[in-house]
């Protein structure tokens, strides 16, 4: 089974999958986490070159550099956990590219979508868990923690156009989605969570 996070920065989507990972354990449910961009020898190298270089990249190099890792993750670690039966959670995935450079940088959501299929084939979530957290809140979580040198390069604006990009995004294929209201308190969040994994480990 196959389980994506998506949110924008400073949802909380690294510290529940340390929870659900934790949730999982308890139950002997054997599973791997994978986060992008990264997760590959290749991956990491590119999540330097997106993440901790001083250059800017022009959008259309970050894009195809995220689909890049994203194509690496895929073949060499994702689909085979997924034949060995593993549950995968992942620290983003394809929606990430939609919301992000789709929508935040204004690349466009069919290109994204048509670059994600060649990057990914078939191997796409069962479930993907959005967690939603105003932008504001989001970026105040960010500045307490000191966590993402992004928030010193990109705006409030900014993070508030990729959530409306989440949301656009899931409004349209509600199917394979979980909206979580990532206000709550760490302990609700995971609870709710825990609900959603539980449904889907029975079925
Ligand atoms: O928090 P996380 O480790 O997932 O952060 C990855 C960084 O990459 C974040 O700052 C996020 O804004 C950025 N990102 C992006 N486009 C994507 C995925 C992530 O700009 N498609
Ligand atoms: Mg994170």
């Amino acid at each position: 089974m196959f389980i994506c996070f998506e949110g924008i920065d400073g949802s909380g989507k690294t510290t529940q999958i340390k929870l659900l990972q934790e949730y999982l354990s308890q139950l002997s449910v054997e599973h791997i986490v994978v986060r992008e961009p990264g997760g590959t020898k290749a991956g990491e190298e590119i999540r330097r070159i997106l993440l901790h270089s001083d250059f800017r990249l022009q959008p259309e190099s970050e894009l195809l550099l995220f689909m890049a890792a994203r194509a690496q993750i895929v073949r060499e670690v994702i689909r085979p956990a997924l034949e060995k039966g593993l549950v995968v959670l992942a620290d983003r995935f394809m929606d990430s590219s939609l919301a992000y450079q789709g929508i935040g940088r204004s690349l466009g959501i069919e290109i994204v979508s048509t670059i994600n299929g060649f990057a990914v084939g078939s191997t796409i979530p069962d479930i993907t868990i959005y967690i939603d957290v105003p932008a504001t809140e989001a970026v105040l979580r960010m500045r307490k923690e000191k966590k993402n040198d992004k928030i010193e390069v990109e705006s409030l604006e900014f993070f508030e156009k990729v959530r409306n990009g989440y949301m656009k995004i899931i409004r349209e294929k509600l199917d394979n989605y979980e909206i979580v209201d990532g206000t709550r308190s760490m302990t609700e969040v995971h609870e709710c969570i825990r609900n959603i994994v539980d449904r889907f480990l029975q079925r």
